[in-house]
């Protein structure tokens, strides 16, 4: 690690005194895990460090008081900087980072854009779309637009009709589990919510389009621990019920995110990763790798006559593609090559089956390319065997 190229923090002292294999990471894998996943390097090493001295103070981020000022100005400067990178600054929305996970948002958005005797669109295209689902029908009538469960998630349902008498519109961008992806959005007149736990911060979109965003930090943003909320503060104070405080935006927002202790670490990861992100030119240009990572890991599995994928081309998942052998009795064979290649994490999700390569902003393409010649290599070797047997 060059501590020559950290010129605002000095950890020189500390990080001098630490065994070296503390610092470097001699056999970093090719981590595919679909969350929590990978983050920059140099996010782990610059949040190692805080943990030992943040900003020269001679305390650890894990011991500072949430009001400190050093802390308020990272929580200030994470919340400018989400709705920097998304083009949302002066547009009346808010950035708010909160506990719960995105789990918690299935329910903090009924309860909060629900009136009562109102209802609700959602479609359904996974998973976590469907435990939202679940958690909407206990505030009221949840319409569910359109679902493409019966074909175990495979595509991305189209040409739905959103009731225009329904209080908010809610999908979900990214199927983690099922590796879809919606590549447009409804057009409506009511607010549209949408959980990009998987994607945010992936791609170019038009995000004034939606109302409310979360995401869980741990697939793309940083550590478990913090859920980001983005919302336009009009769509709020409207649903006539009464909400606690701890699942209310609003009191969220008066409270500049700080209503009780956050999870200041996660937080603090969170921003380095947001910092890195805007070094390297933002979201469009993370999102010109992630198309190369996506087109090149697809066009093997198009190519290769031992896979196949699970997910309609046209839906596909620039962050998590799914795929299958085409005779899973290779499957110890392929299984024992990725893992002799240092690749981690791509077995797939239990409902799918398979292999899942999640591929978020901070895996490089060279792990991709990784990936790819172990595919290509066990192409060969099933090859040879079949021949040698036959
Ligand atoms: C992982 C995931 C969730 C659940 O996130 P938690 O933070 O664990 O509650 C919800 N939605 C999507 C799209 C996910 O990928």
């Amino acid at each position: 690690m060059k501590l020559s190229q950290k010129p605002k923090r000095n950890f020189k002292s500390i990080l001098r005194n630490l065994p070296l294999n503390f610092i470097s990471v001699k056999m970093k894998k090719h981590n595919y895990s679909a969350g929590p996943c990978i983050l920059p390097q140099e996010v782990f090493e610059k949040s190692a460090a805080a943990i030992l001295d943040f900003n020269n103070s001679g305390l650890s981020i894990l011991e500072i008081s949430h009001r400190s000022k050093d802390f308020v100005a990272v929580m200030d400067e994470a919340r400018a900087l989400v709705l920097e990178l998304l083009g949302l600054e002066g547009k009346g929305y808010q950035a708010l980072f909160l506990h719960g996970g995105a789990s918690l948002e299935f329910l903090m958005v009924p309860y909060n854009l629900m009136k009562e005797n109102g209802k609700a669109a959602y479609l359904d295209t996974g998973t976590w779309a469907n435990s939202a689902i679940k958690e909407a029908k206990a505030f009221g009538e949840t319409v569910v637009v359109g679902s493409s469960k019966a074909d175990n998630y495979a595509f991305i349902p189209k040409g739905f009709e959103i009731p225009a008498d329904a209080n908010y519109f809610h999908c979900t961008s990214n199927n983690t589990i099922f590796g879809t992806q919606m590549k447009s959005f409804p057009e409506t007149a009511i607010p549209v919510v949408c959980d990009m736990s998987s994607d945010i911060f992936s791609r170019v979109l038009d995000f004034s389009k939606f109302d409310l965003i979360y995401a869980g930090a741990q697939k793309n943003m940083g550590p478990a621990g913090a859920t980001l909320v983005v919302v336009k503060e009009e769509i709020l104070g409207k649903s006539g019920r009464h909400i606690p405080n701890m699942l209310s935006y609003a009191q969220h927002i008066e409270k500049e995110s700080m209503y009780n202790t956050p999870p200041v670490f996660a937080i603090y990861a969170s921003l380095l990763t947001l910092q890195w992100l805007k070094d390297k030119g933002g979201i469009a240009a993370i999102e010109k790798i992630n198309n190369q990572k996506a087109a090149l890991l697809y066009a093997e599995i198009d190519r290769n006559p031992f896979f196949k994928g699970t997910a309609n081309k046209e839906d596909r998942s620039n962050m998590n593609a799914t795929f299958l052998l085409e005779d899973e009795s290779h499957a110890p064979i392929f299984d024992a090559m990725w893992k002799a290649a240092g690749i981690s994490g791509i077995p797939g999700h239990r409902s799918v089956g398979g292999y899942r390569a999640s591929m978020y902003n901070a895996l490089p393409l060279e792990s991709v390319q990784v990936l790819v010649d172990v595919m290509k290599a066990f192409e060969n070797k099933v090859k040879l065997v079949e021949v040698t047997e036959a």
